[in-house]
């Protein structure tokens, strides 16, 4: 699979679209997010290609530290209950709204590359992305 696939998110709290026009990463609009660690609070970019973890953040996030994550219009956090299940990671998941329907869910923690999508119910479009990009 070389296509690539741009997730369009939302805010699961005031449904604000958090896609980006102004910032490109990887020549789709990038998730715009607040973001605090516990010495520094700014704002992330994130690339909204599927799979992919590259991010523009205004301060140096260390690698292994652990995210949290706000709607820049509503400034509400965003978690979920989940848990990361990659090896030795446990970081809370960060769940985002799709506009197609579904969650998609990423890591909080910077390096690990965890990314899974979950849907709600089983539409026509959902079943066309499904089949579109393999998953
Ligand atoms: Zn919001
Ligand atoms: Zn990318
Ligand atoms: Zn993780």
């Amino acid at each position: 699979m070389t296509k690539t696939i741009s997730l369009l998110a939302k805010c699961p709290h005031c449904g604000k679209s958090f896609m980006d026009d102004e910032i490109k990463l990887h020549d789709v609009p990038s998730i715009k997010l607040n973001i605090e660690t516990q010495s520094n609070r700014g704002t992330i970019r994130l690339c909204s290609v599927y799979g992919c973890y590259d991010h523009l953040c205004d301060f140096d996030l260390k690698d292994g530290e652990i995210a949290k994550f706000f709607c820049p219009y509503c400034n509400k956090e965003l978690t979920s209950n989940m848990e990361c299940e990659a090896p030795n990671c446990n970081a809370p998941m960060i769940p985002f709204t799709l506009e197609l329907g579904g969650k998609v869910f990423i890591c909080s923690r910077k390096g690990c590359s965890n990314h899974f999508v979950a849907f709600e119910d089983i539409s026509t479009e959902v079943r066309k992305f499904y089949h579109e990009y393999g998953f």
